[in-house]
């Protein structure tokens, strides 16, 4: 595709994106209470007429907008989000987040009908709490993309990266209450198994690789000192690098609390009480492809993807087809440079060069989807790295 051309087509869409981006802002909306946000996509969406699905897989602020080209062609997916943060706004920057999408989408969609393929937007909320995406991929929402690109602005350039797998585990233990004093021969303490699977789990921390992080809490463990608590609740939240290897942690841990139940006589029940995250797998042949059209757009210094000792649910849909998901800088040279959640960042998303490096990461990712529209070999190259690395996960 020509760039001169995609960058031609880009100048009308420039001035809603910046209202749209704006107005997100204005509005912040805690993480499945996006309804603002959502209508104002919706409306610049299907204006410029994608099919627009309101309320996706039954996720009351999910969307699917969608642009079928008139030549078959490979599906390419962006990944908008739109939550903000308690108390601080867009702290996070997830009103240019979802902007950077819809505009990368609405771009590519006036080039589709003459290169081939379709265009599909994800709107997915609550990306800050429960992670909207780990259920939309559990329900197949991206199994009929061949890739999906999305983009985060922040205090530098940076490639795709990793995350770690995340689950979180409860553990309730039922025991038996008894007066602690009078007859503790006869109750069974849940507050003792609680105490011990964390004796358990400190023991297991040593043989553990030093990227596993295992950390957690008591909600409850008793009512009266007098006694014996009859339940005792524990949450835990587990991260480990890959899937296959978090599998194997999480039977670890689960023993860990079996025991304690054993020790005591106590019942155990284990739930999840978060959906689960999967470690983040960046398809290197694709950033590689961003790379080389940001490079001719002027970003040159861009970081190598960090391993980031957290996790995202963007982790999910790279398991379910290629994916990447890159930083772009919002920050003018010499400027302050706050990072993500903090009044200051929030503030840099509405500022002119913010605006431009934003147009910047849309071109960039637009060119980047005409590469793989155009170039089956260079498709083809991509899904054999993605179920390369996604056989080695499963082990
Ligand atoms: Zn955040
Ligand atoms: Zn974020």
């Amino acid at each position: 595709m020509n760039n001169e051309r995609v960058f031609a087509l880009y100048e009308p869409l420039h001035e809603s994106l910046v209202q749209l981006n704006r107005y997100i802002y204005d509005n912040p909306e805690m993480g499945n209470e996006e309804f603002k946000a959502v209508a104002a996509h919706k409306a610049l969406l299907t204006e410029h007429g994608f099919t627009f699905t309101d309320g996706y897989l039954g996720i009351p602020t999910a969307f699917r907008a969608e642009y079928q080209g008139k030549k078959p062609g490979p599906t390419i997916g962006f990944l908008a989000e739109y939550d903000a943060l308690p108390g601080m706004g867009h702290g996070c920057g997830h009103n240019m987040v979802g902007t950077t999408a819809s505009g990368a989408g609405i771009l590519l969609s006036k080039v589709i009908d003459e290169i081939g393929g379709r265009v599909i937007v994800y709107g997915t909320p609550a990306e800050e709490t429960v992670g909207g995406k780990v259920l939309m991929t559990e329900m197949g929402a991206f199994d009929d993309c061949d890739i999906t690109l999305s983009s985060h602005p922040y205090d530098d350039d940076v490639e795709s990266g990793s995350s770690l797998a995340e689950e979180d585990l409860q553990f309730v233990f039922l025991g038996k209450p008894s007066h602690a004093a009078a007859a503790p021969e006869l109750g069974i303490n849940a507050l003792d198994a609680c105490l011990a699977t964390f004796h358990n789990i400190n023991a297991l921390r040593e043989h553990v690789p030093s990227t596993v992080r295992m950390h957690g809490i008591i909600t409850e463990g008793g009512l009266a000192a007098n006694i014996v608590p009859e339940r005792a609740v524990a949450q835990f939240s587990l991260r480990a690098k890959t899937l296959a290897y978090m599998q194997e942690l999480a039977e670890k841990v689960k023993n860990c609390a079996r025991a304690g139940a054993l020790a005591t006589g106590a019942k155990l029940e284990i739930t999840n009480y978060e959906p689960s995250y999967f470690d983040m797998i960046t398809n290197k042949k694709l950033q590689a492809q961003l790379n080389k059209n940001l490079n001719a757009l002027g970003i040159t210094d861009i970081k190598p993807g960090i391993e980031g000792p957290y996790s995202t649910d963007v982790g999910n849909v790279s398991h379910a087809c290629p994916s990447i998901h890159n930083d772009f800088n919002i920050y003018a040279p010499g400027e302050e440079r706050f990072p993500t959640h903090t009044p200051e960042f929030r503030e840099a998303t509405i500022r002119p060069f913010a605006l431009e490096a934003m147009k910047t990461n849309i071109l960039g990712l637009v060119l980047t989807a005409c590469d793989i529209i155009e170039d089956p070999q260079l498709l083809t190259e991509i899904n054999e790295e993605f179920k390369k690395a996604t056989a080695a996960e499963r082990g």
